[in-house]
């Protein structure tokens, strides 16, 4: 069968995909707009996507020999799942593969901002270094303080999980119970507002639904503690972007440290201009490791789908029953 992979991804995942199948890659290596999509994998069985293309019912309905549908991450918010299961078409994502890779790049976050390490570097390159001071670029302590973790899922566990050497207090908010964190942290569940309200750092790491869309806006910014470290690594909805930066143009939280904005790839001016905000372009599982074991998944998740079997890592199973 025909599987046409939106842009290049590491090759051993390629090298699978070739062992079954013709597969073509998209040649340019940018993002695709819908049109182009639709355009190259017009007789594909297989669409191998990223989280950057919009599989929406168009794309999804101008296909008409698409069998499956696999997307290379976790998060599936740009794959109209609702449709592909109406269209019989199993959808499958990459999890597990990336959770310590993103939980690191939380972690690395947290420290950017805490010690304001981008702004200290930047100040030495700029040549204002002029000796060690008393009051020289003071950030906060992360030691013993209290994480606040929103999505106690793979991500949010790992990431609570990595704190065990900073001796932290662990809440969380979740939907569900997480009897690791409660275990092995002593972690304890509880809602929104208290979380906002005592925690040192949170953290994000819901996916993006209709539910979470702007989950953290004026109200929630307003609530958290003066020195309190925002952190997203989830997906840049999450927060009403606009009224972060007037919280962090006020100094009403100490920073934030994203790795994801609401209208990607874009980034406000107004964010850039900030000393308290680090900026990533989204490379919370960029690891040479993880993108290879992130490719190799999703090239088997597409050789079973096309095989007519239930593929390991589908998000919508009820295609199968
Ligand atoms: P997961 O499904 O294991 O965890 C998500 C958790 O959020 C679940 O426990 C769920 O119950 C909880 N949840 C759902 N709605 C909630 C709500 N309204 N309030 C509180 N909790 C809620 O997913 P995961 O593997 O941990 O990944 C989480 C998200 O991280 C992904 O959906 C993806 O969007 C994002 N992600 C980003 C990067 C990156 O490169 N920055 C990398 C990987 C994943």
């Amino acid at each position: 069968m025909k599987v046409f992979v939106t842009r290049k991804i590491p090759e051993s995942g390629i090298n699978l995909l070739k062992d079954h199948h013709t597969v073509t890659v998209s040649k340019k290596d940018k993002v695709l707009s819908k049109t182009e999509i639709i355009d190259q994998a017009q007789d594909a069985e297989g669409l191998l996507c990223l989280l950057t293309d919009t599989i929406d019912s168009e794309v999804i309905s101008s296909l008409p020999n698409l069998k499956m549908i696999a997307n290379y991450a976790v998060g599936f918010n740009n794959v109209d799942v609702k449709v592909a299961t109406q269209k019989k078409i199993p959808v499958s994502n990459t999890p597990e593969v990336l959770t310590d890779t993103t939980a690191e790049l939380a972690w690395a976050l947290v420290f950017s901002v805490a010690r304001r390490i981008v702004e200290s570097d930047s100040f030495c390159r700029d040549g204002k270094f002029e000796g060690w001071g008393p009051m020289l670029m003071l950030g906060q302590d992360v030691t013993k303080k209290t994480l606040g973790i929103i999505g106690a899922g793979r991500i949010g566990t790992a990431m609570a999980l990595k704190s065990k050497g900073f001796n932290m207090n662990i809440l969380y908010v979740d939907p569900e119970h997480n009897s690791v964190l409660e275990s092995k942290l002593n972690a304890k569940k509880t809602d929104l507002t208290t979380l906002l309200s005592t925690s040192d750092i949170v953290s994000l790491h819901v996916p993006l639904t209709d539910d979470t869309y702007h989950l953290i806006g004026e109200k929630e910014l307003d609530s958290m503690k003066e020195t309190a470290v925002l952190i997203n690594t989830s997906r840049g909805p999450i927060i009403n972007e606009n009224a972060l930066i007037k919280a962090l143009e006020n100094n009403q939280i100490f920073g934030a440290g994203l790795d994801v904005y609401e209208q990607e790839p874009k980034i406000p001016k107004r964010l850039k201009q900030l000393n308290n905000a680090v900026i990533l372009p989204h490379i919370g599982s960029a690891t040479r490791e993880t993108r290879s074991k992130m490719a190799d998944m999703a090239a088997e998740n597409m050789i079973q789908g096309l095989n007519g079997k239930q593929p390991s890592n589908c998000v919508n199973p009820e295609v199968f029953e």
